[in-house]
């Protein structure tokens, strides 16, 4: 089961903080176990890795994460040879704190190889406008992935993403929060929860939610400072969402060298203790779980398309049938994108490749698109090396294994709902019809529940 990690559980500047002579500051650097590194979160699965902010503190992190045997065994990480340190990246805003470690992804250091990064508009426009960030994606370092608040994102299969915008300082971006699978939360750097209408919601659908700690009392420094960095205090956020803690973990993180919980024997710890709350440290871990099912999809009001959940066989005896019977319901000369559900697939013969390309080259001359959602490992190897070579493939994208699809043109994929014989849904603006395979031919079905939608990974992905 994947599990997250606290990399780091300081504010930006970690503790010590470069220069500062607070009490904190020289205790931390008397005392290793009292330091806490820049803010950020790991997610490993034992295959893959997932870096959530790259805190300037990467360098150390990175060497904690190598005694984690899932993170250091996992996937590709343990080749001679380039390996993959994360798979994949996202950021929540550029605050020092949540991207300067970007520098040793570069040519200087790291070298990395494409690796999906995910962010909002404003952080990408933000990486490719200012050096040196613009070098990491003109060298192929990073591969930006923009992402839109509200809508989940899955940097692979069985790992879901949903960036929540947060009022917080931008003076060069957005800042999100993050939901992962609906289960835990990420809130690092927030103005106030009360500029947040939707925080007690939010945190109450999640297990354990990570806020933002960043100063415990008013106190803490100079009245004019505490208002340039505005922060909730941890004793309003006790407050605030007192009533909420017990059920769920609620935990506290990004904390400010002068917090008085960078103190281990200071009273705050008690008064944390009492409400509930938690304080976090370093390589902290909670389990993800699985993505759990939203109790109700969405589906965009003009959304158009045909979606066809393959069955678990498609062979040289189901695929004619499959064909034919399109055929009779006009499915051929339905004018919308196609959105082809793989990840049943047991059995899949080269006659049923060539149908599927078949379809890819029709409804690619019409200027719609296909996309292929979880294809098994070696149908996606044969599409990789096919769609290197084709121009057939334009307009052809694919949903591999890491979840990442290249499609500008569908921004909804309805979630895949078991069909073992195969489905076909038509969704033709706000109105949906379904079929299913009948032994010769397409038969009218009731209209595809999605709330029966299975958002785990498939089969072949897990270990
Ligand atoms: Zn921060
Ligand atoms: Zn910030």
């Amino acid at each position: 089961m994947a599990k997250v990690y606290v990399l780091g559980s300081a504010q930006d500047g970690g503790l010590p903080q470069f220069g500062a002579r607070h009490a904190h500051d020289v205790a931390a650097r008397g005392n290793p176990a009292l330091q806490r590194l820049g803010p950020s979160l790991a997610v490993i699965d034992g295959e893959r890795a997932l870096l959530i902010d790259v805190s300037p503190d990467i360098k150390a992190q990175h060497e904690r994460l190598l005694a984690v045997p899932e993170y250091a065994n996992g996937g590709a990480r343990t080749g001679m040879s380039a390996p993959p340190i994360f798979d994949a990246i996202v950021l929540t805003h550029a605050h020092i704190g949540h991207y300067a470690g970007l520098i040793h992804f570069g040519r200087e250091a790291a070298s990395t190889k494409e690796i999906p990064c995910f962010v909002t508009k404003s952080m990408a426009k933000f990486l490719r406008d200012n050096g040196p960030w613009d070098q990491l994606i003109k060298l192929n370092n990073l591969k930006l992935v923009e992402i839109t608040p509200g809508k989940p994102f899955l940097p692979w299969p069985g790992l879901e993403l949903t960036a929540l915008t947060v009022p917080h300082r931008g003076e060069y971006t957005d800042t999100v929060g993050l939901s992962l699978n609906g289960r835990v939360l990420y809130v690092p750097d927030i103005d106030d929860w009360k500029q947040w209408p939707q925080a007690r919601e939010t945190i109450e659908r999640h297990e354990v939610s990570l806020l933002d700690a960043t100063f415990f009392s008013d106190d803490e420094l100079g009245p004019r400072a505490m208002k340039e960095v505005p922060h909730p205090r941890v004793t309003e956020t006790l407050k605030y969402f007192g009533e909420l803690a017990g059920k769920r973990r609620l935990v506290l993180t990004h904390l400010n060298h002068t917090n008085p919980l960078c103190d281990p024997r200071h009273d705050a710890h008690k008064q944390v203790e009492k409400a509930g709350f938690e304080v976090a440290s370093e390589m902290m871990s909670f389990d993800l779980g699985p993505v759990r099912v939203p109790a109700k999809v969405e589906v965009p009001r003009d959304f158009s398309a045909v979606v066809v959940t393959l069955p678990a066989r498609a062979d040289a005896a189901t695929l004619p049938v499959m064909r034919a019977a399109a055929e009779r319901f006009g499915v051929r000369d339905i004018h919308a994108h196609r959105i082809i559900h793989a990840r049943q697939i047991e059995q899949l013969d080269s006659s049923s490749l060539a149908t599927l390309f078949d379809l890819i080259e029709e409804v690619g001359k019409s200027g719609h698109e296909v996309i292929i959602c979880d294809p098994p490992p070696a149908l996606q190897k044969y599409i990789e090396v096919y769609h290197a070579q084709s121009a057939l493939c334009k307009n052809f994208s694919l949903v591999d294994a890491r979840g990442r699809h290249e499609s500008k043109l569908i921004d909804f994929i309805p979630p895949f709902v078991p069909a073992p014989k195969g489905r076909v849904d038509i969704y033709t603006r706000g109105e949906l019809k379904s079929f299913g395979f009948g032994p010769s031919e397409l038969t009218p079905a009731p209209a595809v529940n999605l709330a029966e939608a299975v958002l785990s990974p498939p089969k072949w992905a897990k270990k």
